[in-house]
């Protein structure tokens, strides 16, 4: 079932600076939207999720330049990894008690994990792969994640393909 929304009043304009306002203009909930496209006024760059899960992909970002923004804010932060010390949840597969390795994170300097839903993430991927698209298939890595803990060579033929150059981009 779909719901048309009315559109926004426009009781914002500037008159003599008594700004009221309705009890409505206060019940806009923003996380129900989440596929709306997101302009430069509506972002707080010092707020951007730092959870992969979290994050909404660079081309929902509105105008290359305000791509470029927050391609240059996740570039300072670097991938995200968990804290030291924290404790990786296990799963059961094929019989056996798996789970995400610490030592895998300086082993690879792209590899970011997401604590909201176990899985991990490939960095560069995330901030250069919507402006490629159509390379490198279906690699868990770029959008859903990836959680074949038994098989770490994914984390080595990650490298070894269209993802490099990526990397190398982002590196200089
Ligand atoms: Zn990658």
């Amino acid at each position: 079932m779909k719901r048309k929304s009315p559109p926004a009043a426009a009781d914002d304009s500037p008159d003599r600076g008594t700004s009221r306002r309705d009890g409505d203009a206060l019940n806009t909930n923003h996380s129900t939207h989440h596929s709306s496209r997101i302009a430069r006024h509506e972002v707080k760059f010092d707020e951007l999720p730092y959870d992969p899960a979290d994050r909404r992909r660079i081309s929902d970002y509105i105008g290359q330049t305000l791509q470029d923004d927050v391609r240059r804010k996740y570039l300072i932060r670097g991938p995200f990894k968990p804290q030291p010390g924290f404790k990786f949840p296990e799963t059961m597969i094929a019989g056996h008690p798996r789970r995400c390795q610490p030592t895998w994170f300086p082993t690879y300097n792209w590899l970011e994990y997401s604590e909201k839903v176990d899985k991990c993430f490939c960095f560069y991927c995330y901030l250069f792969r919507d402006s490629h698209k159509g390379q490198g298939g279906n690699d868990a890595f770029v959008i859903d994640g990836w959680d074949g803990w038994n098989k770490s060579e994914r984390l080595r033929d990650h490298v070894g393909t269209k993802c490099d150059s990526f990397h190398n981009t982002a590196v200089k």
